[in-house]
């Protein structure tokens, strides 16, 4: 038996796309046959059929809607599949014999162009990886919007994780996928040698971008990884998207030390594009700071919150920008109701390159164009120097507006085939045919009466279809009045379709003219659209300016709103805050019910601050605090203080909390001191760092002991010498201040009245000595009966505790030959069951290890 030729034809395409789900167009439908429609129909609950393909078996089928295909595609790709889109390239009324098919896009994670709109307030990067060596370069891109960045790296691979973790990448690509998965979030592809050779990779960049050299782009010698990266990348976009990509109009080169590498922990840590519980963008303070009026302007804020700046006239710049609305507000106000009318430009944009620009999106770029002179108007009436290159940026392209004006129908629809699309007026040729349709009408109109009258029939209609064109229609009682001149095309049940010579002639002349028209008008749209494309690189710009000024205008709105204040910059190593709030956390309370705290930190005797205080009290609120208002410092934002002196930091590092990292395979612990070893490679004297209950993943005197390690190796200058912020509830740290250069002791205040402890949230020099955690634990809800048993314990540990001689009743125990120590007042219970039976000498179960471990500390206690 022999396969059928759709399916010879399917066969074709797919071994071009074997990587891919193939959905293969026939007709109405996109079909997806054998494995990719086994696949398909699981992952999208689609109906599985067969087709007979030319062999013994049927081909096992499914399908989806062409005009629903957008939804089935962003769900396989969103659960990691590639989607090969093959189109079919002719009409299939015209075509002779097989229509002709081709792949027209190949969908993948990275490249993925139609969203929710939801997901527009973001950005989804293809991220492609060099690497060389000790050498890396990097270049991302982000295809819906034509956004395409790159940057060189002087590090070896392990520390492009932050970089990598900062681009968020839906995809990634590399030269040598093994040694880059690592540091990559999700699964890392090799892409094949040749596009990341150096010579094509930049003969690439030099076709796509129209340049001779390179250095018109930036990138010199010493960028050699970074060009081969996005020479690849544009390889392997090319190769899926397969288009000339005419709207990645530019390449912007990014600089090792420009702006903050924040590690993923960090991010995390201070929530501050996703929340740590709910992974979602509440209680971040992206959605603090987010006061955006367009999906442009949201992604440019989530881009600087990202990454945050390093060198001060960078800042010094944004600050003046944001200071400047900040003083107009009038002008900010109507410049923001102007914003409010600009449509998502980069993404319409992005459709000139796919040939899908329509004539509604032709309406929203004349819209968005319209604001230009306005928003012009308003930035030259501040006069400020600050808002000078935003405005020059803004280009009102107004020859273009005039043409989209004149040109596009106001009334337009989303279809390009059916017409109506060019605005009358516009073409007089046009504009002949249209009205020659519409006497057409009339000219029917009369002929309907006209045959009413001949032949009596008074419910005679002249009528239109699409399959059948004019006809004249007589219901069956008529059928006896029914001229000899009347030709009959059609039989239904309760009437005849008929036609004269004199409506066929009148058809003829109406469909020729129709089609002409609709001819022309694809004609005239295309002009359009090719006006547009020419205009492609002066509409980035005024696109990248109205996203700017979305964000600056977001700042100072949130700065108006809750009160922030313009921090000074210094590079002297000074941070001060004075009345500093924690921007979320003041957010989800009720008006001024947050406690405000000052911060000195400095170089030299005020660079570790250990924070002692009860739980609950506000250590971690307060740390997150001071990092949060740095890092607000460092993307040009107001920060939540009355005052605040802000010293320039390389980077921002925390380990807050205890983490599990199950689905890695990695215990708390380990978790925790993995982040904890990052910290301590990569922090500098010019560092910030947020050190949050470090050591309480293991036994107390292994956790003090690294505790108290990690104080020392960061305050010495030698080493390390950032500005630490230490919180932790082992009070013997406090005996470091006045012994270790740099340390000085915070703690949180609390009064206490009879049983009851009132939090006064406020930070004050000196250590705390206690921890009111039974306290917490019945806040908590915990079971009065353990509460109370609780409190009688601690009362006997600190008789205990008092008497030095008996802290710890240490015995040694033989384990495997080796002495070991094992301190069986605080192991916990779980390690001491595990030690018990590591020992070859004591052969116990589990229950039998626990009630001698709580034998040993019952004796203990009544020592
Ligand atoms: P633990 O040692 O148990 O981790 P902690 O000292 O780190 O506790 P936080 O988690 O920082 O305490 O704070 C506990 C709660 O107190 C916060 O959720 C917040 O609601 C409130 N809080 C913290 N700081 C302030 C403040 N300055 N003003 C008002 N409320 C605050």
């Amino acid at each position: 038996m022999a396969l059928s030729p759709m399916m010879q034809q399917y066969f074709a395409v797919k071994d071009q796309v074997q990587d891919a789900l193939l959905f293969f167009r026939v007709g109405d439908f996109y079909e997806m046959f054998f494995e990719d429609a086994l696949t398909a129909s699981k992952a999208l609950e689609l109906t599985l059929t067969g087709k007979d393909c030319g062999l013994e078996e049927r081909a096992p089928m499914c399908g989806v809607p062409f005009h629903a295909v957008d939804t089935y595609v962003t769900r396989l790709v969103e659960d990691g599949y590639k989607v090969a889109i093959c189109e079919q390239m002719e009409d299939p009324a015209l075509a002779k014999g097989l229509v002709r098919r081709d792949v027209i896009r190949v969908v993948t994670p990275g490249t993925l162009t139609t969203f929710s709109p939801a997901g527009e307030k973001r950005n989804h990067y293809l991220l492609s990886v060099c690497a060389d060596g000790k050498r890396a370069g990097l270049a991302w891109c982000d295809v819906s919007t034509g956004e395409f960045f790159a940057q060189q790296c002087s590090s070896d691979l392990k520390a492009l994780g932050p970089l990598v973790g900062s681009v968020a990448p839906g995809e990634v690509i590399a030269n040598i996928a093994d040694a880059v998965a690592p540091v990559s979030p999700v699964r890392c592809q090799a892409y094949t040698d040749t596009a990341y050779s150096y010579p094509g990779a930049k003969d690439r960049l030099l076709k796509h971008f129209k340049v001779g050299t390179l250095l018109a782009l930036g990138l010199g010698k010493e960028h050699r990884e970074a060009v081969r990266a996005a020479g690849a990348l544009l390889h392997y976009l090319s190769s899926t998207q397969k288009n000339d990509l005419e709207h990645i109009t530019t390449l912007k080169l990014c600089r090792e030390g420009d702006a903050m590498a924040l590690d993923d922990a960090t991010r995390r840590n201070l929530e501050l594009t996703e929340s740590l519980r709910e992974r979602s963008s509440r209680g971040t303070l992206l959605q603090v700071l987010d006061r955006t009026v367009t999906a442009m302007g949201a992604r440019q804020l989530r881009a600087w919150v990202e990454k945050p700046l390093t060198k001060r006239a960078a800042i010094e710049e944004r600050l003046d920008a944001v200071e400047a609305f900040r003083s107009s507000p009038m002008e900010a106000r109507a410049i923001r109701g102007s914003l409010e009318k600009v449509y998502d430009m980069e993404r319409l944009l992005t459709k000139v390159s796919y040939h899908s620009l329509n004539a509604r999106d032709c309406l929203a770029l004349s819209r968005s164009l319209a604001e230009v002179p306005k928003v012009k108007a308003l930035l030259d009436g501040m006069d400020r120097e600050a808002l000078k290159p935003l405005k020059e940026k803004l280009d009102p392209c107004a020859e273009l507006r005039d043409l989209l004006e004149r040109a596009v129908s106001p009334d337009a629809p989303v279809v390009l085939t059916e017409g109506g699309l060019i605005r009358e007026g516009y073409s007089p040729e046009l504009d002949e045919m249209r009205a020659f349709g519409r006497s057409g009408v009339q000219v029917l109109s009369d002929l309907e009466a006209r045959e009413r009258e001949a032949t009596g029939i008074k419910n005679l209609k002249v009528q239109y279809n699409k399959v059948f064109g004019y006809y004249i229609e007589v219901t069956k009682s008529n059928y006896a009045l029914v001229p000899e001149r009347y030709r009959r095309r059609q039989t239904l049940t309760n009437a005849e379709r008929f036609t004269t010579p004199e409506l066929e002639e009148l058809e003829n002349r109406l469909t020729h003219n129709r089609e002409r028209a609709l001819r022309l008008e694809t004609e005239l749209f295309d002009g359009v659209r090719a006006e547009v494309a020419r205009h492609l690189s002066r509409l980035k710009d005024t696109a990248g300016a109205y996203k700017a000024l979305d964000a600056l205008l977001s700042l100072s709105t949130c700065a108006e709103e809750r009160g922030y204040v313009r921090p000074r910059i210094n590079e002297d190593g000074i941070l001060k805050i004075t009345g500093g709030r924690h921007p979320v956390v003041e957010a989800n309370m009720p008006y001024g019910e947050f406690v405000p705290n000052d911060t000195l930190m400095d170089r030299d005797d005020r660079r570790m601050h250990i924070i002692t205080g009860p739980n609950m009290a506000g250590k971690s609120t307060y740390m997150r605090q001071v990092a949060l208002i740095t890092l607000l410092a460092h993307m040009g934002s107001f920060v939540p203080a009355d005052e605040a002196d802000i010293c320039l930091v390389d980077c921002v590092y925390t380990r807050v909390g205890a983490s599990d990292d199950v689905s890695s395979g990695q215990s708390t612990f380990m978790v925790e001191m993995s982040e904890m070893a990052y910290i301590l490679r990569n922090a500098t004297e010019n560092s910030l760092v947020i050190l949050d209950e470090i050591g309480r993943g293991t036994s107390t005197f292994d956790g003090l002991s690294i505790a108290w390690s990690a104080v020392e190796y960061l305050c010495d200058k030698k080493k390390c010498g950032a500005k630490t912020l230490f919180a932790t509830h082992y009070h013997e740290l406090s005996e470091l201040e006045g012994h270790l250069e740099g340390v000085v002791n915070y703690c949180v205040a609390v009064k206490e009245m009879g049983e009851e402890v009132l939090f006064l949230r406020k930070i004050r020099p000196g250590g705390a000595d206690k921890s009111f955690g039974i306290y917490v634990a019945r806040l908590a809800g915990v079971p009065n009966s353990v509460v109370a048993r609780a409190q009688q314990i601690e009362k006997r540990l600190e008789v205990q505790n008092s008497d030095q001689n008996s802290l710890g009743q240490n015995i040694l125990t033989a384990e495997k030959g080796k002495q070991r120590q094992v301190d069986l007042m605080h192991v916990p219970e779980t390690e001491f069951i595990e030690e018990i039976r590591g020992m070859d000498v004591l052969a116990m179960t589990p229950m039998d290890a626990l009630n001698a471990l709580f034998l040993i500390r019952e004796k203990a206690l009544k020592l």
